[in-house]
């Protein structure tokens, strides 16, 4: 995942040094937000079924809490590199400023293939990292949550491991749980309803008719699978021609049932295959001629090598770390809209909020409250930044960058800590 060419962590300090040269931000405060303020590294033994015992190696990485408590999925993968964990973690702060949650942020990893683990090697493998970094957790330290292959099952066997470390019910110290452990409804597709209600609101900024648009999207896991089902549920209308995953994508230019093909997918596995359509390659599916085009499978797939052959007006980045910095630029000058990923899947981080606030108080909101408290943030948010971008005439990660790293900044200075 962080090739040398494309270190994801590389790629966040450079936006950061865009976004603090245009602020005016003084030396000291910029060279603080490009480092993480703290990090750990683990080893985890892990009893495997066949009897051996097998090391993995995981990360905790708590970049800036100035704004409040840290807060970050933990990713399951075989390419994981604490450079990744550090880029989401820098991400991670910005997101949670740029949505204005009371937060900062961090991220987690391990560098496992879950897909060739049993059930119990992934329980056993849960529990030991929380035995390592459950002591730099807490509802009021740092708050994990899932990512790329983590799933709420993960997250309530972590839960329970530190309840078994503290001897008490610390539901608030991980988000993303399954409902009966203190989840909050609408979390599931939180971060792709927020990405929609952000498409919504470009949709409006650019002109475009949601209803005569057609849309695309990359990877097919939580974030992709709901962006599909609920183009229609709050846009009403709006054609999805092609989906794919890591086996490869398919497409129908006439339009694909997305409730059809989810389903398909949950049912198989996989999108190839889908009845009525044709193979398209992952690479291919970002070039097509749409109108609004999701990323969501993992970082770097939109770089200057294919941003010019990229035609969507709209790309709503509901993966971390789409785009690179040299693509930005050629989108941009080429009038491509770009919802930023901090922005774009903040859905996901503001409801996780939403969790730890039902969780401290041990009260929960009905569905229709999480939703509706969800499109005001995500409004507001998309609103400041499109402020920003018009004013400041800059692509609109940049802009997204200037509101969320002022906030960071601002709390630092208040803090005394720059
Ligand atoms: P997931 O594990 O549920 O799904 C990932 C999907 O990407 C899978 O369908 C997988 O097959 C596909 N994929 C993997 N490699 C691919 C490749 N090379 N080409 C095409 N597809 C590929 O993960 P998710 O939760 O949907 O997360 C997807 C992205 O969204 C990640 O970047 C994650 O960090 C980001 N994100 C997720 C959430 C969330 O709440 N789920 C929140 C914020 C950001």
């Amino acid at each position: 995942m962080a090739s040398q060419a494309h270190n994801p962590f590389k790629i966040a300090q450079q936006q950061l040094d865009e976004a603090a040269k245009m602020l005016g931000l003084d030396a000291g405060t910029h060279a603080a937000l490009r480092e993480p303020m703290r990090e750990m590294h683990v080893s985890l033994p892990v009893r495997m079924d066949n009897g051996a015992v097998r090391v993995f190696k995981g990360f905790r990485v708590q970049y800036n809490d100035a704004r409040g408590p840290t807060k970050g999925g933990i990713r399951f993968h075989p390419d994981e590199t604490i450079d990744t964990v550090r880029a989401l973690a820098a991400w991670m702060t910005w997101k949670t400023s740029v949505v204005d949650i009371p937060l900062g942020g961090s991220k987690g990893g391990i560098i496992c293939n879950p897909k060739e683990m049993s059930p119990g090697e992934l329980e056993r493998l849960s529990r030991q990292y929380i035995r390592q970094v459950g002591r730099i957790l807490g509802l009021e330290k740092d708050c994990p949550a899932p990512d790329v292959y983590t799933t709420p099952q993960i997250m309530a066997w972590m839960m329970d491991e530190f309840y078994w470390q503290k001897g008490y019910n610390d539901f608030g110290m991980i988000t993303g749980k399954p409902l009966p452990l203190g989840g909050s409804r609408g979390r599931n597709d939180a971060t792709a309803r927020g990405g929609v209600y952000c498409v919504r609101e470009a949709s409006k900024a650019i002109g475009l008719d949601p209803c005569k648009s057609s849309y695309a999207i990359q990877g097919f896991g939580n974030a992709g699978q709901y962006a599909a089902t609920l183009m229609k549920e709050i846009l009403g209308c709006g054609k999805l021609v092609a989906v794919s995953d890591s086996r490869g994508g398919v497409t129908n230019p006439g339009g694909i049932n997305a409730e059809e093909i989810v389903k398909y997918k949950l049912d198989t596995g996989k999108v190839e295959g889908f009845p009525g359509t044709k193979p398209i390659t992952n690479e291919a599916l970002l070039e097509l001629d749409v109108d609004i085009l999701f990323p969501a499978a993992l970082e770097h797939c939109i770089t200057a090598a294919n941003a010019g052959n990229v035609k969507a007006r709209i790309i709503a980045e509901l993966s971390n770390g789409p785009t690179t910095p040299e693509a930005d630029v050629i989108l941009y000058k080429r009038g491509a809209y770009v919802i930023p990923d901090f922005l774009c899947n903040a859905g996901g981080v503001t409801v996780s909020y939403f969790e730890m606030v039902q969780n401290a108080y041990n009260y929960y909101w009905e569905l229709p409250l999480v939703h509706k408290r969800l499109d005001e943030k995500m409004t507001s948010a998309f609103q400041a930044v499109h402020k920003m971008r018009e004013q400041q005439k800059v692509h609109t990660r940049l802009a997204a960058y200037l509101v969320a790293v002022q906030r960071v900044a601002e709390a630092m200075k208040l803090r005394g800590w720059v």
